[in-house]
């Protein structure tokens, strides 16, 4: 049976009850925070290249739409599940909170393997799932973006069977777009950009310079590779692994983004067989990544990394949450009695979901802003945010995550308040 104690959504219950309780809140918002505001399941019937039908089920679950329309990626992945589904879209209602962007919570997923689909097939997937949930899509309803396995590619069809439906185009009813379909310069590191102003904010708060600092990036994704990019070029700090699906790479004198890259781009994305091909490289499993002896850890890949098991023997003194829900409720305990300093998943990860709301406001007046201007409002808007998370954090002498929460949370029940709604 399913250990119930690592269910995503019984987590991010369990970590609304507790700000509840700190906020005080009153019982009938609490209530109406715990459950999603409205869910959709869909069987989609989908045409596959060998002329059969395969079905699929699908998921979009809107958290609550208190502060501004919905917000929150698509997932297509073989072991979705409703409740994983739930806790994301639970947790974009707080991130778009943290960094106060006028939008609610959602999430939508697809259980399916693209890994084995052809393009064709995902493309007739990806236009099935908007003719099914298109409805209560919208970009004053509700609006998608890419998440793990979906891409930019995927959201120009999704955008352009929508168009379809309505008889004209509505670029902004959903982000991460290509660039030629109303896309925002810059949305592409936005997540990792966003995680890099985190770690420089939390390694002043240390004393620690992040010139030079010593860093592990699990996960050479979307997120992970665009850190290791970001925090070793701009920042100047010296990441001495990453890792991904296949295993892990180390060198303590430092690794070459550049090389890395061009690796992985021949690849498959992937960094397998880089250590046996560099002098000085060696390969390290990702449990070993999570341990080393680094200043700063970012977690990049997955849920659940950091748990209890290994959670005491991790050495770094910063922990940034570039990945959502890497650590589990123990792991942050222990980290919080040994002086690890977390910048947690919902602030630590907002960069990505502050340049969708850019786009969504370009594409509503059809003005384009260019990298320059992306970059200095996302900067702004992260280090409000992070400024705001942790004066809570030290007001209630509560762990960083809490902190992030209560922030969060005061602010969406507000919103319920004002709307007379609990
Ligand atoms: P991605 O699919 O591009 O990359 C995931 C990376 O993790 C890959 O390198 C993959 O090989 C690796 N990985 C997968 N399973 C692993 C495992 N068991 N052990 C170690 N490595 C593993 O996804 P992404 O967009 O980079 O997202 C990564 C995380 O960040 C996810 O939790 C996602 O929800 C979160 N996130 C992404 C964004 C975004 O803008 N892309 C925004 C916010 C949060």
């Amino acid at each position: 049976m399913a250990d119930e104690s690592l269910n995503p959504w019984k987590i991010a219950q369990a970590q609304l009850d507790h700000a509840a309780e700190i906020l005080q809140l009153e019982q009938s918002v609490h209530a109406l925070l715990r459950e999603p505001m409205r869910e959709m399941h869909v069987t989609l019937g989908v045409r596959m290249d060998d002329g059969s039908t395969q079905i699929f089920k699908g998921f979009r679950v809107q958290h609550n739409d208190s502060r501004g329309p919905t917000k929150g990626g698509i997932r297509f992945h073989p072991d979705e599940t409703i409740d994983t589904v739930r806790a994301l879209a639970m947790w974009m209602t707080w991130k778009c909170s943290v960094v106060n962007i006028p939008l609610g919570g959602a999430k939508g997923g697809v259980i399916c393997n693209p890994k084995i689909m052809s393009p064709t097939e995902l493309e007739r997937l990806s236009r099935e799932y908007i003719r099914q949930v298109g409805h209560i899509l919208g970009l004053d309803k509700d609006v998608p973006a890419p998440d793990v396995f979906t891409n930019p590619q995927i959201m120009a069809w999704m955008a352009d069977e929508f168009a379809v439906i309505k008889g004209h185009n509505e670029f902004g009813m959903i982000t991460g777009k290509p660039i030629p379909l109303g896309g925002s310069a810059g949305r592409t590191d936005a997540t990792s950009r966003g995680l890099s102003i985190c770690a420089a904010l939390a390694a002043q708060r240390l004393s620690m310079p992040l010139e030079g600092a010593t860093v592990a990036v699990q996960g050479f994704g979307n997120v992970g590779r665009h850190a290791v990019e970001i925090l070793s070029k701009e920042y100047g700090a010296k990441v001495i692994a990453t890792s991904d699906v296949t295993g892990g790479i180390y060198n303590p004198n430092g690794l070459d983004y550049d090389d890395l890259a061009r690796h992985a781009d021949a690849h498959g994305g992937l960094l397998e067989g880089y250590a046996d091909t560099h002098d000085g490289v060696s390969a390290i499993s990702n449990e070993e990544l999570l341990t080393l002896d680094v200043d700063v850890l970012a977690p990049c890949a997955i849920e659940g990394q950091l748990r209890a098991d290994n959670a005491p023997d991790v050495r770094a003194r910063l922990i940034v949450e570039g990945a959502n829900g890497p650590t589990t409720p123990e792991a942050d305990r222990i980290f919080h009695e040994n002086g690890i300093l977390v910048v947690p998943d919902i602030l630590a990860n907002a960069g990505g979901v502050t340049v969708s709301y850019f786009e969504m406001v370009q594409n509503s007046y059809g003005y384009y802003w260019d990298l320059e201007t992306v970059h200095e409002r996302l900067g702004r808007t992260m280090t409000d945010a992070f400024h705001h998370v942790y004066e809570m954090t030290d007001q209630f002498g509560v762990d960083p995550r809490m902190g992030a929460y209560l922030v969060a949370v005061a602010r969406v029940a507000e919103a319920v308040h004002l709307r007379g709604r609990a």
